[in-house]
C-alpha cells in the first residue's frame, strides 16, 4: 500500500511539473506570436517602407510632384528634412491603406501633427 501511495505522489508531482512546462511553453509561444504580429502591424509596416530605398525615392518624387508645397497650409516645404508623410485617410481608421501611396502626401511636420490632433479630438 505504501508503494502505491508513493507512486501516486510521484505521479502527481510529474503531472504538476508537466503542467508547469506546458504553461511556460505557451507563454513563450504567445510572446513569439506578439513579435510576429507587431511586424505586420500597419504602423510598423509603413515605417519599414518609409525607411526603405523605395520609400525614400517615393518621397523625393512626391516632393517634386507637389511642387515642394504643403497641401495642408499651401506654404512651401523648404526641406524634406522634418517633413512628414501624411496618410490622407488615417492609419487608425484605414489600416489597409498603410502602404498605398495614393493615400499619402508630404506635409510640414507641424501641419501633420496638428491635423492628426484635429482628427483624433
Ligand atoms: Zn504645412
Amino acid at each position: 500500500m505504501d508503494n502505491q501511495g508513493d507512486s501516486l505522489q510521484e505521479l502527481s508531482e510529474k503531472l504538476f511539473r508537466l503542467h508547469f512546462k506546458i504553461s511556460e511553453y505557451l507563454k513563450e509561444t504567445e510572446k513569439k506570436i506578439e513579435t510576429i504580429k507587431s511586424k505586420y502591424e500597419p504602423r510598423n509596416q509603413f515605417n519599414a517602407w518609409r525607411n526603405s530605398q523605395e520609400g525614400k525615392q517615393w518621397k523625393e518624387e512626391q516632393y517634386k510632384r507637389q511642387n515642394k508645397c504643403c497641401p495642408i497650409c499651401q506654404q512651401p516645404i523648404l526641406s524634406l528634412k522634418g517633413s512628414h508623410i501624411d496618410h490622407i485617410k488615417p492609419l487608425s481608421t484605414h489600416p489597409h491603406l498603410a502602404l498605398n501611396t495614393k493615400n499619402m502626401r508630404i506635409t510640414h511636420g507641424t501641419c501633420n501633427i496638428l491635423r492628426r490632433h484635429q482628427i483624433e479630438n
